[in-house]
């Protein structure tokens, strides 16, 4: 993982000097929002201490999900992902607040739920790599790219001063 301090787009906290903040990329993939595990992922964020700044429920074309999973276009797995995240519908989300890239990956857990600790997401919700049921952005580049696909920059995001962010973060 890469640790730049912040994101691209970071600025002060309001009203928290010297803290920055990042964004990250989140969705629930078609099983979890078929499961009715969006209230589920939603909650997790917001109790966690981090901020919703985009929320959309969509069904990505064949071409957004390819570009999306660009680096897996040589995956064996490759045309069964893009059926399975295409076919929608997808909740997309950003998510920010301090080190919410790493975190969010952190509280999503391993990709294959074999592996995801109990009480991660994926290690709580799911038992197949191929229904993971969340995605989350694994680096700042992946977070930059992935916003920019899924929210472009049309002001689909919402800046707001969260009431009590002082005592989240400091
Ligand atoms: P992550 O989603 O944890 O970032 P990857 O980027 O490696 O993981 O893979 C993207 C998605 O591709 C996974 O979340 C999962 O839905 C799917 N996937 C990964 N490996 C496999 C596999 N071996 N078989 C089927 N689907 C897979």
């Amino acid at each position: 993982f890469q640790t730049a301090p912040i994101y691209a787009d970071a600025k002060p906290l309001a009203g928290v000097k010297g803290t920055f903040s990042e964004r990250t990329f989140i969705a629930v993939k078609p099983d979890g929002v078929h499961r009715g595990l969006v209230g589920k992922v939603i909650q997790r964020f917001e109790e966690r201490g981090y901020k919703l700044v985009g929320l959309k429920q969509v069904v990505p074309s064949r071409d957004m999900t390819e570009e999306h999973y660009a680096d897996l276009k040589k995956k064996p797995f490759f045309k069964g992902l893009v059926d399975y995240m295409s076919q929608g519908p997808v909740v997309a989300m950003v998510w920010e607040g301090k080190d919410v890239i790493r975190q969010g990956r952190a509280m999503i857990g391993a990709t294959n739920p074999l592996e995801s600790a109990p009480g991660t997401i994926r290690g709580q919700y799911c038992i197949s790599v191929g229904r993971n049921i969340i995605h989350g952005s694994d680096s700042f580049e992946s977070a930059e790219k992935e916003i920019g696909l899924w929210f472009g920059k049309a002001g689909e995001l919402v800046d707001w001063t969260q009431s009590g962010a002082e005592w989240v973060q400091s």
